[in-house]
């Protein structure tokens, strides 16, 4: 979004494909989720049916492109990507929806941007494998129904609740993304640096691993940038010392808070007193869209515990004001 600076670290989507996992045997972590999938998968191959459409939802970064594209290859099928909101008109979806053989998949990133008259146009062919074509206009208009392949949908989000009833009811199973434990991200940095050829201590995958938010993709990230900054200013290698050096140069603290956060803080703090402020007003403050607060920053700093949601809005918590080394005042809203 605009006046928003988190892009220092811009995703790159080679590097991404380049790290992702392969086989849902390689995939780090989600367990429950994994072995739920795996069931699905077994199911499936054997009653040698396409699979159930599957609805992914989180915050993003977590694994959702990369579970949609692991599937088709322990299948076998295609994999077609689209997302809600390149699909601006039924269509946009139509040549996704010829094209999809028996049995491949169709991945709908952002799956709840999709607007109503694509989405209606997605509930036949999800349902009933067929789409209805209203040929010609006003008097002359007939509809024309067409037969699909029996394919799979699997939907992403990072918010399950802007779904649709009737739209998330399509789908048969639907699996939930949480963030991932500091030993999950360890892992994932030790296998992508050994997939860069890079050497790492453990030290450093940990230090890394920390400063991650919960997020893979993070990781990835900053593992990409202590590499670069270890070619630049070393001998290649990451280590504890290039790591230190590596996140003082990006401003990112020991656990993993940007600039961006630490204004969304700030700002809390001293033009609302520390709270309550509702997203829209510290949106405001901040030229940040809500939407972008509320599904990229926001989720860390709750989980964090830096601040608290109240039917009034946002409140910063004693805990944001010890780590910003902010001391409160003697007596007021805090
Ligand atoms: P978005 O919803 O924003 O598209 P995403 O949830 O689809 O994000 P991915 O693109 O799948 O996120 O993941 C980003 C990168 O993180 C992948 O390229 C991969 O390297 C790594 N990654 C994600 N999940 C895992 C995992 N479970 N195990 C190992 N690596 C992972």
């Amino acid at each position: 979004g605009e006046g928003w600076d988190s892009s220092y670290l811009a995703d790159d989507a080679e590097y991404d494909d380049a790290l992702r996992p392969q086989r849902l045997s390689e995939v780090v972590g989600q367990r429950a989720v994994v072995e739920r999938l795996e069931v699905f998968l077994d199911a499936t191959r054997k009653r040698n049916e396409p699979l159930g459409h599957l609805l992914l939802d989180g915050p993003p970064g977590l694994g959702k492109t990369t579970l949609a594209s692991v599937l088709p290859r322990e299948l076998g099928t295609e994999l077609q990507i689209t997302s809600g909101p390149s699909l601006s008109a039924p269509k946009d979806l139509l040549p996704y929806l010829t094209n999809a053989s028996h049995g491949s998949f169709l991945f709908i990133d952002e799956i709840h941007r999709m607007p109503a008259t694509v989405e209606e146009f997605i509930y036949p062919a999800m349902e009933d494998f067929r789409v209805d074509i209203t040929l010609g206009e006003g008097l002359n208009a007939r509809t024309v129904n067409m037969k699909l392949q029996k394919f799979t949908v699997i939907g992403a989000t990072t918010r399950s609740g802007m779904l649709t009833a009737p739209l998330r009811d399509r789908f048969v199973r639907r699996e939930h993304l949480d963030f991932y434990e500091d030993v999950e991200l360890i892992e994932i940095v030790r296998r992508n640096a050994k997939k860069l050829r890079t050497e790492i201590t453990d030290e450093a995958a940990f230090e890394i691993a920390r400063r991650s938010r919960g997020t893979p993709r993070k990781a990835n990230n900053l593992l990409r940038w202590a590499r670069d900054y270890a070619t630049s200013k070393a001998d290649g290698n990451i280590t504890n010392d290039i790591v230190a050096r590596a996140f003082e140069m990006l401003e990112i603290d020991q656990i993993g808070l940007e600039r961006q956060d630490r204004r969304y803080l700030e700002t809390l703090i001293k033009t609302f007193s520390g709270g309550p402020a509702g997203v829209q007003a510290l949106g405001h403050s901040l030229n940040i869209p809500a939407d972008t607060l509320e599904d990229e920053v926001e989720p860390f700093l709750l989980r964090s515990g830096f601040i608290q949601r109240s039917p009034r809005g946002r409140i910063v918590t004693m805990a944001a004001l010890e780590h910003l080394k902010i001391t409160p005042p003697e007596s007021g809203t805090l």
